[in-house]
């Protein structure tokens, strides 16, 4: 896997990914399988949940790897 920061958006949030800061406990792919999904290329899809829930999800991430952004705040 590339070692640069990703970057997965749906409408609502913006999502990035930095795996160089992962420490693999996979808490993000047990807690929202639908959006977390590490057996796909494109491994995460914010438009498979509402994104205040991905939103809480990525707070959850222990290591900070996970980030995001709300695209539209208001
Ligand atoms: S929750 Fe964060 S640290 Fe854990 S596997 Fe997911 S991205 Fe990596």
């Amino acid at each position: 896997m590339s070692r640069r920061v990703q970057s997965y958006e749906s409408d609502e949030i913006v999502v990035t990914f930095d795996p160089s800061v992962c420490v693999h406990s996979g808490a993000c792919v047990r807690g929202l399988p639908a959006v977390f999904d590490v057996k796909l290329k494109r491994w995460v899809r914010p438009e498979n949940a509402p994104a205040g829930q991905v939103a809480e999800q990525v707070r959850r991430c222990p290591s900070g790897a996970l980030q995001y952004r709300m695209t539209n705040p208001d």
